[in-house]
C-alpha cells in the first residue's frame, strides 16, 4: 500500500466517526492562525466564535512581530496584511514628546510599510528575516485573517457560536455548542480542541489549569477616540505611537487609521486604582497637550489591567489551550498576540503530524515543554519593561517643558534615556529571534547550549531548539521559502550521502525534504557551522551534524515523538 493510499484511508477512518478533525475554540487571531495552519498542513478544522461573522474585535493589539509575519508569509497571507491598515507613507516611528502636540524629545525610526522592506536604516533593519514587522491595529488584521481562512478548504468557521463545554474519552472530545440566534444546542466530535477563547477562557478551568503570576502589574484607561483635527495641531512629523511625558500626566497614542482615529492611553499611577475616578478627559487633554476648545469623539473604553500570569498547564489530555486562554501579559513590547501566534504555529504541525499518523501521540508532550518556559520567560521580560517604564514616567523631570536652554538640556538628556531603554521594547529581535526550545522531548541536543537572548538582542544560532538561522539563497529567495511544509534536511555539502536518514523517514511516512542550500550570503558560514542541519516544521532546528548520526532511525522516532522518553514514560 503507498503511503498517499494509506494517509487517506486514515484520514476517511477518522472522519467516519468525527465531525472535525480539531475544534478550535475561538476565532482571535491565535485561533484563526492555528486553523489556517491546520488547514495548510490537510487537517479539518473547525472553529467556533461568538462573535458575528466580520464583526471587529476590540481595538487592542498594534504590532504584528516579523516571526508572525514570517509565519503568514508562509500562509500566503503577509502581503493583504501588509497592505492593510495604516496609509501607505504613513509614519511607522515611535515618538516621545512632552505632549502628542508640544516638542519631541526622541524619535526611534521604523519605516513605513511603503518602505518596509527596503529601508533598512533603522534599530530594526539588521533582523534577518524576509518579513519585517507590520504596525496594524488589530480591528484591521482579523478581518485579514478572517477572510483568508474562510476561503481555506476543509477549514469551517462557525459564527455566533458558544462553546459550553466538553467532555473527552481516549479517542476525541464531544463538545456541545450553542447557537446564540437560535439557542440550539447541538454537539459536535473532534479528535482534538484547542482553547484559544482569549484571557477569560472556560476551556482553561476545564482542563483544571490555574493561571500563576502577578495580577496586577499596571492600570491603563483606555479611550478609542475620533479627532480630525489632531494631525493639524502636531508640531512634528507624525507617528505611529506618540508617548507624552510631562509633569501633570503620562500617557500615549496610537495612531489607528492615520487619519482621524486614535488609541489612548492613560497609565494610572501608583494608589489611582478605580478606573472612574480618574477624570478621563482631563487626562486625554493633558497627554494631548489640548484646551478645552478641542473636539473629540469617544467611539469606546478599552481600560485594561496589565498583569504576568502564565497558566500551570497548557493541555489535558485531547485538550489544549493556546494564545490569552494560556497566557496573559502587560502588552509591552507588543507581544501577547504574537506569543499566542507562536504557541499556535509549534501546536499546529505536532498535532497535524499526529492525525495524518506519522507521529507517536507522544509528540503532543512537546507542546508544553517547549512553550511553557518560553512564555513564563517572556511574561517577566514585559512586566520588568512595564515597570521600568513605571519608573521612567514617575521621573520626568519639572523642567521638561521650560522654553530655552536649561529646558533643552533637560529635554536632551530625558529623551536620551527615553530611547535607550525603548528601542528595546520596539526593536524586540530577542523576542522574535532568540528564544529556544531547551528542555523538549523531540529535539536531538548535543551539549552546546543555545546563546542567550534579551528582549532586543539574539544571536542566530543552529543549536538544536532554536530559530533555524535565516539567510538568502543564491538564487535570491529566502531560506524561509525554500524549506519545505514539514522537516528539511539543509546540506552545505552535497557529497555528504543522506540517503540512510531519507529511508528511515520514509520508512515511518515522516515527511522530509532535501534541501541543498546555496547561499552567497557574507554571514552564513559562520552561523551554519555544520554541514548538515534538520530544519522542523516550525523552522526551529531538531538536529546538527557534519554527518548522519550512527542510527538514522533512532533520531526519525526521536523527532516523531516515539523517542526513548516514550518507552519510558509507557513503563512508568
Ligand atoms: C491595549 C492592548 C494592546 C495590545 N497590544 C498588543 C500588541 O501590540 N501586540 C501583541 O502581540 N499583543 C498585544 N496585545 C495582546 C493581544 O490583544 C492579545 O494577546 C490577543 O488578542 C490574544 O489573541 P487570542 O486569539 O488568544 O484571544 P482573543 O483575541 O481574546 O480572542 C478570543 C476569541 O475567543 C472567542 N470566544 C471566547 N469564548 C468562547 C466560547 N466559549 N465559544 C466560542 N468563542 C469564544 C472570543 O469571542 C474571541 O473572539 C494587546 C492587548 C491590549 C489589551
Amino acid at each position: 500500500m503507498s503511503k498517499d493510499v494509506g494517509s487517506k484511508i486514515l484520514k476517511r477512518k477518522r472522519l467516519e466517526r468525527f465531525d472535525t478533525d480539531v475544534l478550535i475554540v475561538g476565532a482571535g487571531p491565535v485561533g484563526l492562525t492555528l486553523a489556517m495552519d491546520l488547514a495548510w498542513r490537510g487537517v479539518q478544522v473547525s472553529v467556533a466564535e461568538l462573535r458575528h461573522r466580520g464583526e471587529p474585535p476590540n481595538v487592542k493589539c498594534n504590532h504584528v512581530s516579523a516571526r508572525s509575519m514570517e509565519i503568514f508569509r508562509r500562509l500566503g497571507v503577509a502581503a493583504a496584511l501588509r497592505n492593510a491598515g495604516l496609509p501607505a507613507d504613513y509614519p511607522n516611528d515611535v515618538s516621545y514628546r512632552t505632549t502628542a502636540t508640544g516638542v519631541e524629545l526622541a524619535r526611534i525610526a521604523i519605516p513605513s510599510r511603503a518602505d518596509r522592506y527596503t529601508d533598512r536604516s533603522g534599530p530594526d533593519g539588521w533582523w534577518p528575516t524576509a518579513e519585517p514587522p507590520h504596525r496594524i491595529n488589530q480591528i484591521y488584521l482579523e478581518p485579514v485573517l478572517f477572510a483568508h481562512a474562510e476561503a481555506m478548504p476543509g477549514l469551517r468557521i462557525l459564527n455566533r457560536t458558544e462553546v459550553e463545554g466538553f467532555v473527552q474519552d481516549d479517542a476525541g472530545v464531544t463538545a456541545t455548542l450553542r447557537d446564540l440566534e437560535t439557542g440550539e444546542k447541538r454537539q459536535i466530535t473532534a479528535r482534538y480542541l484547542v482553547g484559544c477563547d482569549g484571557g477569560k477562557s472556560e476551556i482553561r478551568k476545564a482542563i483544571g489549569a490555574k493561571l500563576h503570576g502577578d495580577a496586577v502589574v499596571q492600570k491603563v484607561q483606555s479611550t478609542f477616540i475620533r479627532a480630525p483635527s489632531l494631525l493639524g495641531l502636531m508640531k512634528e512629523k507624525p507617528a505611529w505611537a506618540t508617548f507624552s511625558a510631562n509633569p501633570r500626566r503620562c500617557g500615549n497614542m496610537y495612531a489607528i487609521d492615520g487619519r482621524e482615529t486614535w488609541l489612548i492611553h492613560n497609565y494610572l499611577r501608583p494608589g489611582e486604582d478605580d478606573f472612574e475616578s480618574v477624570d478621563r478627559d482631563q487626562c486625554i487633554r493633558f497627554i494631548l497637550g489640548v484646551e478645552l476648545d478641542f473636539t473629540y469623539e469617544v467611539i469606546s473604553k478599552e481600560d485594561w489591567i496589565g498583569r504576568r500570569l502564565v497558566a500551570d498547564r497548557f493541555r489535558d489530555r485531547r485538550a489544549f489551550i493556546c494564545g490569552d486562554a494560556s497566557h496573559l501579559w502587560v502588552p509591552m513590547a507588543g507581544y501577547g498576540m504574537n506569543a499566542g501566534i507562536a504557541d499556535a504555529m509549534n501546536l499546529s504541525w505536532q498535532m497535524a503530524a499526529e492525525l495524518k499518523g506519522w507521529a507517536a501521540p507522544e509528540i503532543l508532550d512537546a507542546y508544553e515543554a517547549e512553550r511553557q518556559p518560553i512564555t513564563e520567560q517572556v511574561s517577566h521580560f514585559a512586566m520588568n519593561h512595564a515597570i521600568a517604564l513605571g519608573k521612567q514616567r514617575a521621573a520626568v523631570p519639572d523642567d521638561i517643558e521650560m522654553p530655552g536652554a536649561e529646558g533643552d538640556v533637560a529635554r536632551a538628556q530625558f529623551g536620551r534615556q527615553l530611547y535607550e531603554l525603548n528601542v528595546n521594547q520596539y526593536c524586540c529581535g530577542g523576542l522574535n529571534f532568540g528564544y529556544f526550545y531547551d528542555k523538549s522531548p523531540i529535539i536531538a541536543y548535543d551539549g552546546e547550549q543555545a546563546p542567550a537572548y534579551t528582549l532586543a538582542d539574539f544571536t542566530a544560532s543552529t543549536v538544536p531548539g532554536c530559530r533555524t538561522p535565516h539567510v538568502r539563497l543564491c538564487d535570491g529567495r529566502s531560506l524561509y521559502d525554500a524549506l519545505g511544509p514539514d522537516y528539511t534536511l539543509l546540506r552545505f555539502d552535497r557529497a555528504i550521502d543522506v540517503g540512510a536518514l531519507v529511508s528511515a523517514a520514509a520508512a515511518c511516512n515522516v515527511p522530509l525534504a532535501v534541501l541543498d542550500v546555496d547561499t552567497d550570503d557574507k554571514d552564513w558560514s559562520g552561523i551554519y557551522q555544520e554541514k548538515l542541519v534538520l530544519s522542523r516544521p516550525d523552522q526551529h532546528v531538531a538536529w546538527r551534524g557534519d554527518a548522519l548520526p550512527p542510527d538514522p532511525q533512532q533520531l526519525v522516532d526521536l523527532i516523531r515523538g516515539a523517542g526513548p522518553g516514550r518507552r519510558e514514560r509507557q513503563a512508568a
